[in-house]
């Protein structure tokens, strides 16, 4: 018989550092919320303790980069989405070079070091014209990261051009594509997926990718998109599907949980406040003990909760978003640049650092 172990034992167990299982993680949702935090913060702590020569916990970080979304086309429908279009929109479209060119002249201009690329799932773009746009992109900014192309992406690409996942990730690596993006995370849940995404990839699929993205040397974030139809209990599924993941694979290189933004959006869900998505968080920090870094979602939660949430299990404070047009369609238009961004940070005392993908500091 298992022994029960009181709310008591399993806060002490998260202090010292253990792994929590998911009804664990249900207990401590229901804690008071700074103690929540508190437990996260010394969760942050104990992972970031070594990080940067061992001042990994004076350091708060964040990347500078630039979103591009090479089309808005999509055959997907989430009813979660304001930005997709049909082919037939009169304001449907897909990127030319010229453009993506002029866009990343402007993020090095600013100091960036990556583009975010994701797209809608454009029925009929080749894979010819993906590996095109990477090997263009790479051979003339070699400097730039390229974070591109979410799971659900990916499996639509599978689906496209009929190759196994590991031909097609192979490719895009080999011409240009540096790490994986984890969006469209939304929950790992089933249940949850068929009812606000019925035709994106499911979990195991999401999952799938990410293994073999790892499996090739590439790095990806994993996400959660909550508030709207799930429960605490699906978004704990959530982080279980998520670490043991990770357990496997290891190229997590942080986790990102955000809000569901209703505005322009065909979902009717109750979203969730601030008080909701701290508490998150913090569970997120907690259960996921083999990822490094949590990132807080400023762009959805607006700068002074995103600087909260660096005491809520967050040594991260994302990218400063030169362009952002997917939340920004759904209502949330929350803007920052880099001072704004190093001034929330030395306001909690920590030193911020401009980072890379990988967690690297540049300065
Ligand atoms: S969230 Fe992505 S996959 Fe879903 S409709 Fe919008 S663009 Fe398409």
């Amino acid at each position: 018989m298992t022994e029960a172990v009181t709310l008591d034992g399993v806060i002490e167990k998260a202090w010292a550092g253990h792994r929590i299982n998911q009804t664990e993680a249900l207990s401590l949702y229901s804690l008071p919320l700074e103690e929540l935090g508190a437990l996260s913060d010394r969760r942050r702590q104990l992972a970031k303790a070594k990080a940067y020569d061992g001042r990994g916990n004076d350091i708060v970080t964040y990347i500078v980069d630039r979103n591009v979304n090479y089309t808005n086309v999509c055959n997907v429908y989430c009813k979660f989405c304001a930005f997709y279009r049909t082919e037939k929109d009169s304001d449907a479209y897909v990127i030319t070079f010229d453009e993506m060119d002029k866009k990343i002249e402007e993020t090095i201009a600013l100091g960036g070091t990556q583009i975010l690329m994701q797209g809608g799932h454009h029925p009929k773009l080749s894979m010819q014209w993906y590996l095109d746009l990477l090997s263009h992109i790479k051979s003339k900014f070699p400097q730039i990261n390229i974070h591109g192309f979410s799971p659900s992406e990916f499996i639509h690409f599978r689906e496209v051009f009929g190759l196994p996942l590991e031909e097609i990730i192979s490719k895009f690596k080999a011409a240009g594509l540096g790490s994986v993006p984890g969006g469209g995370g939304e929950i790992l849940v089933d249940r949850v997926r068929q009812r606000i995404s019925p035709l994106k990839a499911m979990s195991d699929d999401w999952l799938s990718v990410m293994d073999v993205a790892h499996r090739l040397g590439l790095a990806s974030s994993a996400t959660m998109m909550f508030g709207h139809v799930e429960t605490v209990e699906d978004r704990i599924e959530h982080l279980e599907r998520v670490r043991a993941q990770q357990d496997k694979s290891k190229g997590f290189t942080a986790f990102i949980a955000w809000t569901f933004q209703s505005e322009n959006t065909k979902l009717k869900a109750p979203t969730v406040g601030a008080h909701e998505y701290l508490r998150t968080q913090a569970l997120a920090r907690i259960y996921l003990d083999n990822i490094p870094n949590i990132q807080s979602s400023w762009v959805t939660q607006g700068p002074e909760i995103g600087q909260v949430a660096l005491k809520y299990g967050a040594n991260d404070l994302g990218s400063i978003m030169i362009e952002e047009n997917v939340v920004s369609q759904a209502g949330t238009t929350f803007r920052m640049g880099v001072a704004d961004m190093q001034r929330l940070i030395k306001e909690l005392g920590y030193e911020p650092h401009q980072r890379d993908n990988w967690y690297h500091l540049l300065n």
